[in-house]
């Protein structure tokens, strides 16, 4: 887990040296997780510019052919609550799409091919291999099956303990966090044939220091145990979030847990969640530009103090949101 992270440590650094980045919470993580919403006084962020990000294009290896189409992979393993790309190439496609973990997958054209998105919950079982059915559909109408098998791997999450305030004691309920998060995911498992985010990818909602992980085994006051569905990040109150690609506002109001929280939709599956804003600036329906402001951070929702909560869902599946920055995008 930890050599996965290196790169976009580095990344960070090089782009975002003027800003006070702490490596050490992200660094010692597995040492001494530290708890949820701790502030940990760094100075107020500045509005930071878009990130010009473009990851290198990864080694791509043939998986399946067959009536002149292929079926490529642009990863060989597939971690718990990673994202990867698998391309489809052949002339005269007109649509693909996939069955895989029991979801149906869009995959979208590119100059290249068709791309689809493969992502694997945080619960996904390991150790067994996953079939995969890519359906190609060609413009005359004739059709072309694939298929294949992908294997899990452990995603490597670690444990935490969380205290959080007497006075939020009721927001520990597990019906509450049930009901949020069907909420939720009525939202994303919902797909828009339309690829709203650029080639320049995702990027970072704000420029601070990561600190609780994606996929934390978490337990509250030591009475409720659960999942953390993305990653924390260190802030003071009322600091500016950006929006990590362009999309569509599905959501933007209250939810007990995640506090004042919007949610975007950046289409074929994939959607990023902001929490814990103190105040909120969009509305649904509106369409967003990458870096524009969202809101300020706060401390809403199921808090021990000021933090920002980012998470995104592809397909369907929580997904690591900084795994997914560090997806080369075509
Ligand atoms: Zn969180």
């Amino acid at each position: 887990m930890l050599s996965k992270r290196i790169p976009l440590v580095l990344w960070l650094c090089l782009i975002g040296c003027t800003f006070s980045l702490s490596l050490l919470p992200l660094l010692a993580q597995d040492e001494a997780p530290p708890t949820d919403g701790t502030d940990g006084g760094m100075d107020p962020v500045t509005t930071p510019a878009p990130l010009p990000t473009r990851m290198p294009r990864p080694a791509v290896y043939l998986i399946a052919e067959d009536g002149g189409v292929a079926l490529h992979f642009y990863f060989q393993v597939l971690r718990q609550g990673e994202t990867q790309l698998a391309r489809v190439v052949g002339d005269d496609i007109a649509s693909v799409r996939a069955r895989w973990l029991d979801r149906l997958i869009d995959f979208y054209p590119m100059d290249d091919g068709f791309y689809g998105l493969l992502a694997a919950g945080m619960e996904t079982p390991t150790g067994r291999s996953t079939a995969l059915d890519v359906f190609v559909t060609r413009a005359d109408g004739s059709r072309v099956t694939l298929n294949t098998t992908v294997e899990i791997v452990l995603g490597g999450f670690i444990r935490q303990s969380v205290t959080i305030p007497a006075d939020k004691g009721f927001l520990l309920e597990p019906e509450t966090e049930r009901n949020e998060l069907a909420r939720l995911e009525s939202v994303f498992t919902t797909s828009t044939p339309e690829r709203l985010w650029d080639e320049t990818g995702f990027q970072m909602p704000i420029l601070a220091a990561l600190t609780s992980p994606f996929g934390a085994f978490r337990s509250f006051n030591g009475t409720l145990n659960t999942r953390h569905t993305g990653w924390d990040i260190r802030t003071t109150l009322g600091n500016p979030v950006m929006a990590s690609a362009a999309g569509r506002v599905v959501y933007s109001g209250h939810q007990e847990i995640r506090g004042n929280y919007v949610v975007i939709d950046h289409g074929y599956g994939v959607y990023s969640g902001y929490a814990h804003f103190s105040t909120t600036h969009v509305t649904r329906g509106q369409l967003v530009e990458k870096g524009q402001v969202l809101g300020t951070t706060g401390s809403t929702g199921r808090t021990s103090g000021p933090h920002f909560h980012w998470e995104m869902a592809v397909n369907g599946s929580w997904v690591d949101c900084v795994q997914f920055l560090e997806l080369w995008q075509p």
